[in-house]
């Protein structure tokens, strides 16, 4: 068994900023257009912090605007909605992110559908989910996105493969099946009910694992020579060092490394292509709201 190829997404992501940051370029040059994507960060989780910080940077180094709103995290549902409704208004806007989790007293999906769908940049919302379902033009969500990029950078056409995805959350396992299914794969979605997963796992030329739990795929669960996309996060403690962590994926790296075909190593696969899609869509938007031409990237 020969190791698998390290698909580098943070390379594939840093190229992808380059693209799109002269695409920023060619469409403000012809058109004085420059897109600006708000920001809605409400209480004080670090993690969303972090995020929300490196979402700025990137975004105007891409020569976009950034707007940030930065609200305390006692901050009432009506607030946060009266934000979204001046956003959607505001012509200098042309995509709006919530960052998520929002503080217990705000609902979520609510939030998500106050968002103009236009400018819906995470494509969450009901309208772009039922555009994706039904094959129409909408906003995709980022994380997938991502995910399908690198998947055609390494394999090309997906016509006929076998894909196994295990995660059906909105945000990540359902539009992956949907874009999948799109590019003409042989779609499963596996979830906590589903029986022998590993044999489920085995089948799949395309192995997406978006679980939310550390390492659970082994090296066994995968066919070999697949290419498996890691798209979990997760903080395990160090057992070298106590008190100090490190990220593991939903996918044993070190076991699948020896039989998968490709394989995105944690961190440093899927991570780095969200917020890279998300100054793409962000474009997108802006071109469409204004009835640009989208310019090739
Ligand atoms: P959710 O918790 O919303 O969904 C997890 C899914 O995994 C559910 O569908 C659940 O099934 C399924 N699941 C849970 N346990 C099992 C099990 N034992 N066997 C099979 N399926 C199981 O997670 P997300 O989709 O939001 O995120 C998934 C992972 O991806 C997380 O690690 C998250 O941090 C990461 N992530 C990474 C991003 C990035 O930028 N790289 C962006 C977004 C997420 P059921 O529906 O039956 O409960």
């Amino acid at each position: 068994m020969t190791d698998a190829q390290i698909i580098d997404g943070k390379s594939f992501a840093a190229a992808l900023r380059e693209r799109v940051t002269h695409a920023v370029g060619r469409v403000k040059e012809a058109h004085g257009l420059i897109p600006g994507l708000a920001v809605a960060l409400i209480g004080d989780d670090a993690a969303s912090g972090v995020y929300v910080r490196n979402k700025r940077k990137q975004t105007v180094d891409a020569g976009m605007r950034s707007f940030e709103h930065t609200l305390a995290s006692d901050t009432s549902e009506e607030a946060l909605l009266d934000l979204i409704a001046r956003l959607n208004q505001d012509v200098a806007v042309h995509g709006i992110l919530v960052q998520l989790p929002l503080p217990a007293q705000i609902d979520p999906d609510k939030v998500i559908d106050a968002i103009d769908p236009a400018k819906d940049v995470d494509g969450f919302h009901v309208i772009n989910a039922g555009r994706l379902a039904t094959g129409g033009k909408g906003m995709v969500p980022c994380t997938p996105l991502g995910c399908l990029m690198l998947l055609k950078d390494r394999l090309g056409d997906l016509s006929g493969m076998e894909a196994v995805i295990v995660g059906r959350s909105n945000i990540v396992g359902k539009p992956m099946a949907a874009l999948l299914l799109r590019e003409n794969c042989t779609v499963t979605v596996a979830h906590s009910r589903t029986r022998d997963l590993d044999l489920v796992c085995r089948r799949a030329d395309i192995l997406v694992a978006a679980v939310g739990r550390p390492e659970m795929i082994r090296g066994g669960w995968i066919k070999p020579g697949a290419t498996v996309i890691d798209v979990g996060i997760n903080r395990v403690p160090k057992q070298s060092e106590p008190g100090k962590y490190r990220l593991v994926g939903d996918v044993c790296f070190p076991e699948a490394a020896k039989v998968a075909g490709a394989i995105t190593p944690v961190p440093g696969g899927v991570g780095p292509m969200t917020i890279a899609c998300l100054l793409m869509n962000t474009l997108t938007a802006a071109c469409r709201q204004t009835g640009i031409e989208e310019p090739e990237i």
